[in-house]
Parts: C-alpha cells; structure tokens; sequence
C-alpha cells in the first residue's frame, strides 16, 4: 500500500481523529487554550481504538457504516451550462477548486458531484440547496438542479435527489417575486424554499436584507407575505441560511423564533444553525447568548419555543468548522440536540464545496461527548441511535422521504452517456411572468442593465 492510498483508506482517517484526539488532550493539559475548552479534560472525543490505525478492520468498525445518510444540503455549480456569471465567483471560496481539473471551476460539475457523494461518500439521499446567487444564467439554477436530479434518477433507477426553490421576495418587486415562487413550484418538484434574509447585502454591501418576521418597520416587509406564499402553495417547510454571515447583520437568527412562534404549522430549519466561523461555540448562557447557534436558542427561547417543535438546525459548513476542534463540537452538537431537540437536528455537509463529504461522516459516527460536559451542560450522550436520527432519519422525517440505504453505483462511462442523452436547456432567459417583466422594465433598471450587459 503507498503512503497516499494510506492516507485515504480509513485507517488513514483513524489516524487523523487520533492526533486530533491527542492534540486536543495535550492542549487542556497545558491549561485553558480556548473560551471553548470550559473542562478539565476535552469536551469530545473521536472514540477511535489506537488499533483502528493499522488495522482496516477496526478502522472499518470505527468509522464505517449501515445506517441511512440523508445530507439536505448539497451544492454543486454547472458553468458548463451556464459559463455567464453574475458576480459572484463561488467555486473561488472552496478547497473543491484543487480537484485537478486544468479549469478549477470544472471541479463543481454535475459529474464530479455525483462521483463524490454516492461514490465517494456514505450519502444516499440528498437536497440540492439553492445558493445566494441570483438565478439568471446561476451556475445552480433550478434547470441544473433539475437535471442533476434527472441524472441521479437515471443512474440509481429511483429517486434520491431532493430539490429546494429558491426564493428571493426582496429582489425585485415582492408581488414579481412571489409570482416567480409559484412559476418555479410549478416547473419543479420543490421539497422546500430556500432562502437569504443577508442577499444580496452580504456580497454588495447595499443594505438590502430583509427579516422573517418583519422586526424592523426600516427594512422592506417581505418576510411575512413570504411565509404565507409558501404556505399557498402548498410547501411547509422553510429553509433560511442563518449564521455564516459575511458581515451582513441580516443572517443573524434573532428572527427564526418570533417566524416560527407565529406560523406554528410551517417548520423553520435555520441552514448552519446560526454558526459563525470567527466565534467560538460555547456554553449557552445569559452572558453567551449573542453568540454564534446561541442567538438561534435564544430566540426560540424568547418565544417559548422547545426542543422539537417546529425549529430545527442544520449543520452544513459548521460542523466542518467545529469537527477540528472537539470542545467546540461537543458544545455545538450538545447545545442544539438540548436546546433545539434530538429530532430536529439535521444532517448537512454544503459538499461538494469540500470535496467528499466522508470525512465529515466519519467524525460524526465517532464522535463523543464528554462525561463531565454531559454531566454539567445536560448535554446528550452520542448513541449509535441518535447519530443515525442526526445523519438521516430526522431529515426523512421532515422532507417525507422512505429512508433508502441502497447504495448507488456507476462508471464515468455511464455518467457521461446519461448527460448526453437528457437535454440541456436551450429556452430564453428573462423574466417569465407578467408580474416580473412589469418589476423589471419598472424598478430594476440597474439589474436590467446588468443583465443587458451579460446577454450581450
Ligand atoms: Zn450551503
């Protein structure tokens, strides 16, 4: 066996959790190192045996796997199809840039999506989330999110794809907007919305950001027409990015309790749970609260609202964060299955924008809490079962999918000739409504001219 396919064989990622586990112990050993580090021993563990190693077997035993993997949050981004960007160069942001493609952004393909996350990975099932990115000519528009799930049906014979629309009421006129949801709900099999209460201020910087629940009379009131527009047309299920917010205020999750005390009927799943990569994750308290997944208990907290209600969190990009850094993660994970409940904490990963989610599989199923935080947080104990509730069967539960453990398998060969086959897009860009072209030709002459530009 060479050094590199060492390395990537699960004795290789045994190896890693190992020294991180020591790293870690030797770090508290020499004194508090981090807010984070609130015990005397680390607040988690990979419970990795030191034989796992050097022997596949144990390493297997360890690390492996039966249980279902539901990741609702998969990305992916097409420039084949759509090469016309609109300002926003995502595929620069992420190590999937150095896949070894000669262009780094043919490293988001549809193909290498596929490989990655049901050959490369443990995944069965996953939602393709919609990205802040406006949708003309998006590298992952409805069309391509679409057809990677056409792709996928055509491989593994079922469906396994699930798809979120994405919604945007403070682009545009609000009455175009809700009108593009119901264009969009009847063009696509939508599981869920998706949306950005930071875009696009997070990357134009120009204050446009809006709240689920109105809270400020200053900015546009969107958040409650939006609700009811999903719940119209008949999706329940509300994905907002909150946390992981680029400087924008707007991607706090101050405003996910008050939305969801006042729709009980509709679930709120705040996508990264409120994480923010500069703060620490530490204990929830009075003194903490403003903090990172804090502000998301916090305002559940404010509404009343308890574990296992309609709020639930989802751990996409933050639990890549946090899995180098045990305390954190023992108090991440601890905090939202005590606070936001065992059945609301949903499996995510933001892959491929990391490659293979594997690694991030393979620290939840070993990862452990410590007795003390257990003891002194009222943090869970990590079981086999609630691990499995974590990587799938909550989020079964909540997109109304059959848990399928099948494993899909497939060649490049046949990959390719699938994409051949099914057709690509070739209808007209532009608005599609009434209602839409009206809020174009009336108060997005600057977008209208930006799109005139790229169409030229
Ligand atoms: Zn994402």
């Amino acid at each position: 066996m060479s050094r590199r396919e060492f390395l990537l064989s699960a004795c290789g990622a045994a190896t890693a959790f190992l020294a991180l586990n020591a790293c870690t112990a030797e770090e508290h050993a020499a004194g508090p190192a981090s807010l984070s580090a609130t015990g005397s021993t680390p607040g988690g563990t990979y419970e990795i045996p030191p034989s796992a190693s050097v022997e596949p077997e144990s390493a297997f035993e360890a690390l492996g796997g039966e249980e279902f993997v539901f990741d609702i949050q998969g990305h992916l981004l097409e420039y084949h199809l759509n090469p016309v960007l609109n300002g926003q160069d995502f595929w620069a942001s992420f190590p999937q840039q150095g896949c070894g493609e000669d262009d780094p952004r043919a490293c988001y393909s549809i193909e290498h999506f596929l490989e990655l996350m049901f050959l490369r990975s443990d995944t069965n099932m996953l939602v393709l989330s919609a990205l802040p990115i406006f949708p003309e000519r998006s590298p992952q528009g409805h069309d391509v999110m679409d057809l990677t799930r056409k792709v996928a049906a055509s491989l593994c014979q079922d469906e396994r794809i699930l798809l979120h629309g994405q919604a945007l009421p403070n682009v545009g006129k609000l009455d175009a907007a809700l009108d593009a949801m119901e264009h969009t709900a009847n063009a696509y099999p939508v599981a869920a919305w998706k949306t950005f209460t930071h875009f696009p201020d997070a990357f134009e910087g120009d204050g446009n950001g809006w709240w689920l629940d109105d809270r400020d009379p200053n900015e546009r009131q969107v958040g409650e027409r939006f609700i009811r527009k999903a719940k119209e047309i008949g999706t329940d299920t509300i994905c907002i990015h909150k946390g992981l917010s680029l400087g924008s205020p707007f991607a706090s999750p101050d405003d996910v309790g008050p939305a969801a005390k006042r729709h009980p009927d509709m679930n709120f799943v705040a996508y990264h749970s409120g994480f923010e990569a500069d703060v620490p994750e530490v204990p929830y308290t009075n003194a903490t609260r403003s903090m990172g997944t804090n502000r998301l208990i916090w305002s559940m907290e404010r509404e009343g609202i308890g574990p296992n209600e309609n709020v639930f969190a989802e751990m996409g990009t933050s639990w890549w964060f946090v899995m180098r850094y045990p305390d954190q993660a023992a108090h991440f994970l601890g905090k939202l299955l005590r606070y936001v409940g065992e059945d609301n904490v949903l499996w995510g990963t933001d892959c491929l924008f990391y490659g293979s989610p594997q690694p991030m599989i393979q620290a939840m199923r070993s990862f452990q809490i410590s007795p003390e935080f257990q003891e002194r947080y009222g943090y869970p104990k990590l079981t086999k079962e609630l691990k499995a509730k974590i990587l799938g069967l909550n989020g079964a539960k909540l997109y109304g999918v059959e848990p399928n453990t099948q494993a899909c398998r497939f060649t490049r060969r046949e990959l390719e000739q699938i994409r051949r086959t099914l057709p690509s897009r070739n209808r007209v860009l532009g608005p599609t409504t009434m209602a839409e072209t009206q809020a174009f030709r009336d108060d997005d002459r600057e977008q209208w001219a930006t799109m005139a530009t790229m169409l030229a």
